[in-house]
């Protein structure tokens, strides 16, 4: 069977990856669950948006060597389970991996072929905004994010495609091109 495709898809935090991600129409993917050590926010679930993680199981995967990758990110753990992603791929299905920079790059060395996807805020203002508006972060936090998203914009040019996020219809309509061109 012909394996399906990786999507990596990166972008700083607050930038939109989640509401372009959800207006876009072309669902011919599994979103790859991700685990981490962050504490579930308001109307998140376990399984649903991350697998939630002691520090302890975190760790004992990594020594397992059951990541494919993972990052300690704003003082938490994030990463992608090897196995969760080759059984989808195995099976034809496409992956969806929403990912920071970070662990991105470590999966584009492993899959050079990967279809990777970089959103970029109109600029580092409004993503501000948006840090700040979503509310869902102390302001210690929403700057340690502010200065990740800086260092993240810097690894753009890894990828394929760069969208900016300007307006979310017009970089969803851009996200469901690239999509369209995978059988
Ligand atoms: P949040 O705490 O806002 O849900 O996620 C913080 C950052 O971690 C986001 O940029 C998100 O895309 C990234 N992230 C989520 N899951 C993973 C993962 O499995 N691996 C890596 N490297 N980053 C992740």
């Amino acid at each position: 069977m012909k394996k399906g495709h990786l999507i990596v898809f990166s972008g700083p935090s607050g930038v939109g990856k989640g509401t372009i991600r959800s207006c876009s129409k072309i669902k011919n993917y599994e979103f790859s669950i991700s685990s981490t050590t962050r504490k579930p926010r308001a109307g998140e679930t376990n399984g649903v948006e991350y697998n939630f993680l002691t520090k302890k199981e975190f760790e004992n995967k990594i020594k397992n060597n059951e990541m494919l990758e993972y990052v300690e990110f704003v003082g938490n753990y994030y990463g992608t389970e090897k196995q969760v992603v080759n059984n989808l791929l195995n099976q034809g299905k496409n992956v969806f991996l929403e990912i920071e920079c970070q662990g991105a790059l470590q999966v584009l060395k492993q899959m050079p072929e990967a279809i990777s996807i970089f959103i970029m805020p109109p600029s580092l203002e409004e993503l501000e905004k948006r840090l700040y508006k979503r509310g869902t972060e102390e302001e210690s936090v929403i700057k340690k994010r502010l200065e990740k998203a800086k260092e993240e914009i810097g690894y753009k040019d890894h990828y394929k495609y760069i969208i900016v996020n300007d307006n979310v219809e017009k970089a969803s309509a851009k996200l469901d091109e690239i999509l369209e061109t995978l059988s």
